[in-house]
């Protein structure tokens, strides 16, 4: 359920409404909005609560329930757009935010040369998984806490805040660390005890679209998040499984303007996982940007014929460079700068 406050309620108009839902045993979250405050009330028994006993209280403009099963991570909480701040980068503005690196961290050279790469073509975050989730278990699984270190050597080496998957709620606490964004990976979009536990570290956090998740089912995951309280969460759309076997996953274009009209949170695509292959990486990402992305996720390796995973959807630094700048009248022709 929604309270929204009048414009202008003052703070102890604001406190009456929070009582209330407590005694009624419902949890609150405040958006804090700058032209007037929302209040949600959640919790499994609002369905039983007559919505007369907020509407009632002074400088309550209106109560209406929500009825989509997504409610903070819904526009009905927060018309405005969210903006997550990492740095003084804040991603959900204007200026498209690109992320880029390769797919895992495989060892210093590597990823130096990757990091410096990226940033020199305009990239302003660095990708790199230290802990994989690989399909078979005999697949390269990542240098784990080695791969964490070497993001933070990147880091201050290169400049470049760091965005790495946290695969399980034992190394939220260690990922958190290090991790500049902690990255939620398709495969895990709902297992929500991880997904609770990095709400309760508040760090800025990209939540990956599962692989046959709807819309619906992503945003609610979301919701996991923005629950704790972390307010510093993206989502990523990141292609799904449909019958087409063409390329790696299918490019959900329409979640692009469906997630933007429904959602506040800002939105990243990744156009290498959808594509799995490199040569239909810029296209993809052309596409996306045009579709109202508010950033992008893109792999990139110094030499993609040695990765150890994911080579084949792998961008050459000068490939990227180049998609970089072929990107630019696109987002420009959104009012928008890359
Ligand atoms: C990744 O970003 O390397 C990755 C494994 O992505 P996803 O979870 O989308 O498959
Ligand atoms: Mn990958």
């Amino acid at each position: 359920m929604i309270v929204e406050m009048r414009r202008g309620s003052s703070e102890a108009e604001v406190e009456e409404v929070v009582q209330r839902a407590r005694s009624l045993h419902l949890d609150v979250q405040m958006n804090l909005g700058t032209e007037k405050t929302v209040v949600a009330l959640l919790g499994s028994n609002t369905g039983q609560v007559d919505s007369d006993m907020f509407a009632v209280l002074p400088g309550v403009e209106s109560v209406t329930r929500i009825m989509r099963p997504y409610k903070l991570a819904s526009r009905e909480f927060k018309p405005e757009d969210s903006k997550v701040q990492i740095d003084g980068l804040s991603i959900g503005d204007s200026r498209i935010v690109v992320m880029a690196g390769p797919c895992a961290v495989e060892s210093e050279e590597q990823l130096l040369e990757a990091a410096r790469a990226v940033k020199d073509a305009g990239a302003s975050i660095l990708r790199g998984g230290a802990f994989k989730p690989r399909t078979s278990p005999f697949s390269f699984q990542g240098l784990g806490e080695k791969g964490l270190e070497l993001l933070a050597q990147a880091r201050d080496e290169v400049g470049l805040p760091v965005i790495t998957e946290v695969l399980d709620t034992q190394h939220v606490e260690l990922v958190s660390r290090y991790a500049d964004i902690l990255q939620i990976g398709a495969r895990n979009m709902q297992n929500f005890n991880l997904l609770t536990e990095a709400g309760k570290t508040r760090h800025p956090t990209l939540l990956k679209r599962g692989l046959s998740a709807t819309v619906t089912e992503w945003l609610a995951a979301a919701d996991y998040l923005l629950a704790q309280g972390n307010t510093q969460i993206s989502l990523c759309e990141r292609g799904i499984r449909t019958f087409e076997d063409t390329a790696r996953f299918s490019l959900d274009i329409c979640a692009i303007p469906v997630v933007k009209k429904n959602s506040h949170l800002p939105l990243i695509v990744d156009p290498s996982h959808a594509a799995g292959h490199y040569s239909l990486v810029p296209a993809i990402a052309k596409a996306a940007v045009a579709a109202g992305a508010d950033g992008l996720i893109i792999e990139v390796h110094p030499n993609p014929k040695e990765a150890l995973s994911d080579g084949l959807q792998a961008l050459t630094p000068s490939d990227f460079a180049r998609l970089m700048k072929e990107l630019q009248p696109i987002a420009a022709s959104l009012g928008r700068t890359i």
